[in-house]
């Protein structure tokens, strides 16, 4: 073993978990302890100043300069109790992460010294350097700067000695330049659009809430092996290694028992994250060897994206003090499960009806049938749209890679709704919708199940599934902004119910009653989403590509393609008449999308190039020539047998050579079609190219991991995947 790789392994191996420096209060007294929330609002401002914000959070009132200043006056009293000494704008501009900068509390009093100071203004609006954070050329488009804007509906919350203010980012035209903005937008969009039809069924619904449940997956290795893996350190992934013989066939990992290292590494996060005021509920084990899943009990969109993007990146923080690395790529090797996030989404009134669940009554129950048809409609009109939303050069790894998702999206339903929708189309308008076992007779009544059958009629297949009073959305990256394909989905659940309320209406305008005229306006709908979005067999098969296909379904694989649906005049019109995207935003924000393409796949071609070229072939050669001396020995050893003798090494130095050919070839070829890509003007052109290179990679790693298989163990250059999937 190389020096390198034995010291990397010994240090793992002697790692003990870290002692987590648990609260002495229950987590129910702790939780929150680091937001300002209401009960901070209560304590730390004068009652008008409390009022008027309360009914900026709650109603979207104007905050004027007077209540911002009183409102940064009762934070910055709590913040300095809690030895804060900075504040920041924090917020997600369109690079994945999220952006912050530091400005201290201190200003000059002058009297010669300083003062502690935080004024409204600082609260409310700042102007970063926008020009670092890309924009898709909205800023060269309209010569225009961009600022910060306080989100009062995400609590401002404390991390280390800083006071982070959520925030939106957008151009001085008022053009969006993140991600929080848009949803903001879609989320309006969609309770505008909900309310009305909740209305038909119950007057006193004023608003629609959308709700989010992320599951977050990931993975962990030891901090010390990362350490030995360039392509891990640079990309995210492994971008070769060899299968370890024992990884996920066992299904031993799924739920088992979590290491003590790893748990410890839980303990903490959950602790930061319920002192964040994010309700951290589920941890377990995932599928593969060292991957795990955290998910929290589901909330407002909003705050529930943002919460996300907070707990990516306190783990990658707490990581480190544990020794490991987290890992969100959404597919860090090659031959075991990738990582996703599950978006738990539905929506729910200010009367506290979940809109996804049977009601208390028949009309009850016709209201969640009606956004349950609506939304896979939704998901009909706008699948390709959908899937742009999650598409990725990281997350191209599982698109189309037999685990969720699929690159098709369908939706799964379960026996019981797909019952229930065939059963709708067979009756008479007037029919009643009642929960199953709740009546005295059957004949001419739909049933629903009173509760869904829950994981049993799971199907783990499916890119967008019913989940018993939610669609659970599975085919977002582990490492993406929640935000993107949750702005899809409401903006398209948005104009779907906007449509549709028209179609309902017309009817009631012709003088049909309520039931009827919603049962009428539903019926084509349910027609066509059973033959088309609905699929409840298994999203990997084969055949199902072909039955997609002839369904009329997207199965486009292909990113950059992908990713151009964002600007076809279908999706256009949709943005725009919803109010949540421009025509010129849309392209911007693809113009990255692209970049942002291009440039991953970029380092990752040059990090395969140098570890092929500068570790691989030398390691390779290097056990090569200690084989021919060997030869060279035998032969003048024993001059007669020394041909069946080194029969063997004669083998593997043959194939070292066949293998280090093959790489050079490869490596030389994508280098000349990487010159040719980087000439390319156009970014969805260069996009495009860049994806032929990406799809070069695996003819590059073959010859790798097969020399893996048969360089002595003792000069291969980097940790294998049996080392870096096994926590000790
Ligand atoms: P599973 O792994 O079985 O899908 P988990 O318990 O890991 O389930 O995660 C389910 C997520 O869905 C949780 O975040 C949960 O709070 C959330 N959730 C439950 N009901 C709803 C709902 N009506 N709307 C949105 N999210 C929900
Ligand atoms: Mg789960």
């Amino acid at each position: 073993m190389s020096k390198l790789r034995f010291d990397a392994i010994e240090q793992a191996c002697k790692k003990h978990a870290v002692e987590v420096d648990v609260p002495q209060a229950r987590p129910s007294e702790y939780f929150g302890e680091l937001i300002f929330n209401r009960e901070k609002m209560q304590k730390y401002l004068d009652s008008k100043t409390l009022k008027a914000l309360l009914d900026c959070i709650d109603n979207g009132a104007h905050l004027d300069r007077n209540i911002a200043d009183g409102v940064a006056a009762g934070m910055k009293q709590w913040a300095m109790e809690h030895g804060v000494t900075h504040c920041c704008h924090w917020f997600q501009p369109l690079t994945e992460t999220t952006a912050e900068k530091h400005d201290s509390f201190m200003e000059y009093d002058w009297k010669g010294g300083m003062i502690e100071e935080f004024e409204g203004k600082s609260l409310v609006q700042q102007e970063p350097d926008a020009s670092s954070f890309p924009s898709g050329g909205i800023r060269a488009t309209f010569e225009a700067r961009g600022y910060t804007a306080w989100d009062p509906t995400s609590p401002v919350f404390i991390m280390d000695d800083c006071l982070c203010i959520p925030t939106v980012f957008i151009s001085y035209t008022g053009e969006s330049l993140d991600y929080k903005a848009p949803l903001k937008k879609s989320i309006k969009a969609v309770s505008d659009a909900a309310v009305p039809i909740c209305q038909l069924f119950d007057p006193s619904v004023t608003k629609v809430q959308v709700n989010l449940g992320w599951e977050q997956e990931y993975f962990l290795v030891d901090d010390n092996l990362y350490a030995a893996r360039p392509d891990l350190i640079a990309t995210g992934r492994t971008l070769m290694g060899h299968a370890s013989s024992k990884n996920q066939q066992m299904d031993d990992h799924y739920f088992g028992q979590i290491p003590s290292r790893v748990q410890a590494f839980m303990k903490d996060v959950e602790i930061q994250g319920h002192r964040l005021g994010i309700p951290m509920k589920t941890r377990h084990n995932e599928v593969a060897p060292n991957q795990f899943e955290f998910a929290p009990i589901f909330g407002e969109c909003n705050l529930a994206a943002d919460q996300n993007m907070l707990i990516m990146g306190v783990m990658k923080k707490i990581a480190r003090k544990h020794g490991f690395r987290v890992l969100l790529h959404e597919k860090p090797f090659e031959g075991i499960n990738g990582s996703g996030k599950h978006n738990n989404w539905s929506l729910s009134t200010n009367t506290g009806v979940i809109l996804y669940a049977p009601g208390k009554d028949p009309m009850g129950n016709l209201q969640f049938v009606t956004f349950f048809v609506n939304t896979l409609e939704a998901v009909r009109r706008h699948g390709s749209l959908l899937k742009a939303s999650i598409a990725s050069a990281t997350n191209a790894h599982r698109l189309g890679a037999n685990e969720a998702p699929p690159a098709i999206i369908s939706a799964f339903l379960g026996k019981a709704m797909t019952d229930v929708l065939h059963k709708l189309l067979t009756v008479p308008d007037d029919t009643d919708i009642v929960i199953a076992g709740k009546h005295s007779y059957s004949l001419g009544l739909i049933e629903l199940p009173e509760i869904f059958i829950d994981n049993t009629d799971r199907n783990r297949t499916s890119p967008f599934a019913f989940t018993g009073n939610r669609f659970e959305f599975r085919a977002v990256g582990s490492r993406a902004n929640c935000s993107q394909s949750m702005t899809t989905l409401n903006t398209m659940v948005a104009e779907q119910l906007l449509d549709f309320k028209v179609d309902v209406d017309k009817e009631i305008a012709a003088g049909t009653p309520l039931k009827q005229a919603v049962m009428k306006t539903l019926k084509p709908i349910i027609a066509r989403i059973i033959d088309t979005v609905c699929f409840d067999g298994n999203g990997y098969a084969p055949e199902w590509q072909k039955e997609a296909q002839k369904r009329g379904l997207d199965i486009e694989r292909c990113v950059p393609k992908m990713i151009l649906e964002n600007v076809k005049p279908a999706s256009v019109e949709m943005f725009e008449r919803l109010g949540v995207f421009t025509k010129a935003e849309l392209h911007a924000r693809n113009e990255v999308k692209f970049e942002t393409y291009a440039k991953l796949v970029q380092i990752e071609a040059r990090v395969l190039g140098d570890l092929a070229i500068n570790h691989i072939m030398p390691a390779a050669t290097n056990y090569q020539s200690t084989l021919l001396k060997n030869v060279g020995m035998m032969k003048s050893l024993f001059p007669t047998e020394w041909t069946e003798l080194s029969a063997p090494e004669i083998a593997i130095i043959k194939k070292i050579s066949a293998y280090n050919s093959e790489i050079k070839d490869k490596v030389d070829a994508m280098v000349e079609k990487r010159k040719i890509a980087n000439r390319i003007e156009d970014p969805y052109e260069k996009a495009l190219a860049y994806s032929e290179i990406a799809d070069s990679f695996f003819g590059i790693r073959k010859p790798i991991d097969k020399l893996e298989e048969i360089v002595d163990d003792n000069i291969w250059p980097m940790p294998k995947y049996r080392e870096l999937l096994w926590i000790r």
